[in-house]
């Protein structure tokens, strides 16, 4: 190696690259092998080559081929793992390790995470004018953070089961780590969790710079353990902790009863708070039912915003299903809406599944979607998996859960012991029938205020009160079993 050249090399970068970006990816480089016509250099680790090869390759080429000649080549390798040359193994076009890239907050080394992909696939020259920014994700985008662009604020439809979720979740996307850190959002399958995590992370990258990350907590887990296997947790850490400012971690849930997984992701957390940067939890309960989750960390989840997304009500189900087809340019009779809506009262993923079975079956046989076609794909499945529910069933049901009389529900008794069931039969008949509450309030004997009240009370307890979370869990099950 000629140390000169070497020297010069460097002196080269460093008058392109920024000082913090030379600092921290370049400082580490070395040489492997250098001759007239090409040069191999090599980095220290996974996380720092992927990020070298993905951000900075042409640069680095371009500096080399400045002072050497235009016909010199470049071959970037990782340190430990003398098999692997990249100039072998990329192709133009093909993208090596793309999943574990960083997001890139640098703009002035490369303007976005897109252009640097595509200088990277193609080897061309990095010029200021080169750099193209892509209007819209690409499929690489979403590979890199992991986000849907599918998922947006916009196309989520509000309604009192989640509007206090919608409401600090746009708060967090608004400001991040500076309105509440950690949020925490739970609630059962289905209902939204996953699209207002990634409608976070989306509105982030459209309005600021922040680079972020979208992990399942079981992708968190299996990444972790390979670190350790391959020895490269500097790396995961790395990649992790510090190549990122804004982490959504998804189904938290599952890191119950893994040590090291919780171990990691404690220290995790902490850097994030000392750091100022947001996290976002989802989980199908709140942190103090999480069984084997370390108390340390039930503490950190807390300590943030913890709010919950509940069954929609009939009007949120029906609205989720016209915006839907809406956005997909299919006619959805409101007939047809009214009914699956009615119907399929479980959650929204289910009610999408049934309106897209339907959809399909209505291309298949190259005719629109009708009541007809409907009923005759929806009901066998219904059969199978839920029940009509009518409010006779669910207040006889209150009753005998609570032992009480259908009367005294009905009636004017304002003590506990009757008030709650009233209350829990409300917003049970609310969540699994379609009846408006003007036709609650007839059925249960009272204006719909009363009955709107009655409900937003369940609702908060719901939050608070691990026993009425169980007794309106267990008629819940009751009812639809
Ligand atoms: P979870 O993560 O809570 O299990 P998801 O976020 O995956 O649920 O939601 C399931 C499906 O329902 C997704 O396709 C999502 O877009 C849709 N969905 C849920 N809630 C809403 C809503 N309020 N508005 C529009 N779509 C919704
Ligand atoms: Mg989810």
């Amino acid at each position: 190696m000629n140390p000169t050249f070497w020297a010069q090399y460097l002196d080269h970068l460093k008058s392109r690259v920024r000082a913090d970006i030379y600092h921290d990816y370049l400082a580490c480089l070395n040489c492997r092998m250098m001759s007239e016509e090409r040069w191999e250099l090599c980095l220290p680790d996974r996380a720092t080559y992927n990020w070298v090869e993905s951000q900075l390759y042409s640069v680095m080429l371009e500096s080399l081929q400045t002072l050497m000649g235009e016909k010199m080549t470049l071959s970037l390798s990782i340190m430990d793992d003398s098999n692997l040359d990249i100039a072998a193994r990329t192709k133009p076009g093909q993208l090596p390790f793309e999943e574990d890239l960083p997001s890139v907050r640098d703009t002035s080394v490369c303007e976005s995470y897109e252009a640097a992909y595509v200088i990277s696939a193609e080897r061309k020259r990095m010029t200021p004018n080169y750099v193209k920014v892509q209007q819209s994700p690409s499929p690489l985008m979403r590979e890199a953070t992991k986000l849907n662009p599918d998922f947006s604020f916009d196309n989520f439809i509000k309604g009192s089961s989640n509007e206090f979720a919608y409401a600090a979740s746009k708060a967090v996307a608004n400001n991040p780590a500076g309105a509440y850190n950690p949020l925490f959002l739970y609630g059962g399958v289905g209902l939204g969790k996953t699209h207002l995590m990634h409608a976070i992370g989306n509105e982030v990258r459209q309005t600021t710079d922040l680079r972020v990350r979208y992990m399942t907590s079981e992708e968190f887990t299996n990444k972790l353990i390979s670190a350790i296997q391959s020895k490269s947790m500097p790396a995961f850490r790395e990649r992790i902790r510090r190549n990122c400012d804004l982490l959504l971690l998804d189904d938290v849930q599952f890191i119950a009863g893994k040590e090291s997984t919780q171990e990691e992701f404690f220290h995790t957390f902490n850097e994030f708070q000392s750091y100022h940067k947001q996290i976002v939890l989802t989980s199908d309960r709140p942190p103090q039912d999480i069984k084997n989750l370390e108390e340390r960390l039930k503490s950190r989840f807390a300590g943030g915003l913890i709010t919950d997304i509940q069954l929609p009500d009939y009007e949120t189900r029906l609205a989720i299903l016209r915006q839907k087809a809406e956005s997909e340019n299919v006619i959805l009779p409101d007939e047809v809406a009214q009914y699956l809506s009615s119907k399929v009262t479980s959650n929204i993923r289910e009610l999408e599944g049934s309106y897209k079975r339907i959809k399909a079956c209505a291309e298949a046989h190259k005719e629109r979607i009708n009541m007809a076609l409907a009923l005759r794909i929806i009901e066998p499945f219904l059969k199978t998996r839920t029940v009509t529910i009518s409010v006779d069933r669910i207040i006889k049901r209150v009753c005998t859960y609570y032992g009480i009389s259908v009367e005294d529900l009905k009636g004017r008794s304002r003590t506990k012991p009757i008030v709650r069931p009233r209350q829990i039969a409300m917003y049970l008949s609310r969540l699994h029938t379609n009846l408006s509450l003007p036709d609650l309030g007839r059925i249960f004997d009272r204006d719909h205020s009363s009955v709107l009240s009655g409900i937003q009370r369940i609702k908060l307890e719901l939050t608070r009160d691990p026993a009425m979370q169980y007794d309106v869990k267990r008629l819940e099950d009751d009812l639809l079993a």
